[in-house]
């Protein structure tokens, strides 16, 4: 069955690959936006005291700036793009240090930073295309600088550099893996139902939220669907939890089936259901609404060699026309799938009774 972490993902949800949670990315750049700014501040006082007064000046103003971004990160919009701005001028910056002739072979420990920082804040693909070509220009810097190594010493202080480097590359690649897989793990099994493998209730509710939200700035209609799955009491009365269970899943997939990526299933509750259906009207909805209704009727769940027959009854509402806030498009849609049970079941019913 195809599941939440299949579907859904182009709301907004970060990607495996995109790095830590956006709170973490944000309070994680804050944090190193003030030990950058910090730590150049000191630079500049020294280079002052050295007399390289450009370099101070130029330091002084990478110091204002980082310490004001600081404070910006929390409430800036774009922060992958932040993210870039910073890592892009620092790494550049590193790699003219680390080419004047006067550097200090110790600035090439800072490279070791590179890659670390590029995998925490940009995952691991964005953080490998960033950082790999960093480390090769740092390492020709370096071979450049000091050649081949003669002897033996000079090889083994080379064979310490190159191997530190590698080890931090490949363990910030296992972590980020794990990272990230463990954070998508936990992120699913907070948003989804766990019998049928469809949105839960919560990020039902912030999918309705956000598809209000969103249809507010496009002016395009959504439609909202609630179906309740008819005398579900029975079955589970009659042929046992288990086939409840079965009859909830087996509704789920035959919805599933013919919905579009970006329509979003939740479980509410019990046997009831939501459907967010994008860019779509009424009139547009209505039969693809009446084709999962007839789905679910004319298809028996197959049980431990019993077929049962469901039926489920679906209500309707269009934004605006029938609710403009998430509340009242839910009451609608509520309020319409009781009509249809009033009448008889097994119906979808998508505008008020007279
Ligand atoms: P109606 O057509 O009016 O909706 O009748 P109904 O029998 O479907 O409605 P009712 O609210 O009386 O019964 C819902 C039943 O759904 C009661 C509850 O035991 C069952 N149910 C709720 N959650 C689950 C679940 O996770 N698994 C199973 N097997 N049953 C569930
Ligand atoms: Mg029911
Ligand atoms: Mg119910």
């Amino acid at each position: 069955m195809r599941s939440l972490n299949d579907r859904n993902r182009a709301e907004g949800q970060p990607s495996e690959n995109s790095g830590l949670a956006n709170a973490d990315q944000r309070s994680l750049l804050r944090l190193i936006f003030l030990a950058t700014g910090i730590t150049l501040g000191f630079f500049c006082v020294l280079q002052a005291l050295e007399g390289r007064y450009l370099l101070a000046t130029f330091e002084l103003a990478a110091t204002a700036l980082l310490l004001w971004a600081s404070g910006r990160i929390t409430v800036a919009r774009n922060v992958t793009l932040w993210v870039y701005v910073y890592l892009l001028p620092l790494f550049c910056f590193l790699i003219y240090i680390l080419s004047m002739p006067g550097a200090s072979v110790t600035a090439f420990v800072w490279v070791y930073l590179v890659p670390m920082v590029s995998y925490l804040l940009l995952g691991r693909k964005a953080g490998f295309v960033l950082a790999a070509p960093f480390i090769t220009v740092a390492t020709g810097s370096y071979l450049l600088r000091y050649g081949i190594p003669e002897g033996p010493s000079g090889w083994i202080d080379l064979g310490n550099a190159v191997l530190c480097g590698l080890l931090v590359i490949v363990f910030m690649h296992l972590y980020e893996v794990r990272r990230a897989g463990a954070q998508r793990a936990l992120q699913d099994m907070a948003e989804t139902d766990a019998l049928t493998g469809v949105a839960n209730r919560g990020y039902f509710q912030s999918s309705l939220e956000r598809s209000v939200n969103a249809a507010n700035r496009s002016q395009l209609p959504f439609v909202l669907v609630i179906l309740d799955v008819d005398l579900f009491k029975e079955v589970n009365d009659r042929w046992g939890h288990d086939a409840g269970d079965a009859a909830l899943q087996h509704i789920c997939r035959c919805l599933l089936g013919r919905l579009r990526e970006t329509d979003v299933i939740g479980r509410l509750g019990g046997e009831e259901f939501g459907i967010l259906l994008a860019n779509t009207d009424r009139d547009a909805a209505m039969p693809l609404v009446e084709d999962l209704r007839e789905s679910i009727a004319s298809t028996c769940l197959s049980h431990e060699h019993i077929n049962i027959a469901l039926s489920a009854t679906f209500g309707l509402a269009q934004w605006p026309v029938d609710g403009e806030s998430p509340s009242m498009l839910y009451r609608s849609a509520d309020r319409r799938l009781y009509q249809g049970k009033a009448r008889g079941r097994n119906q979808l019913v998508s505008r008020d009774e007279a």
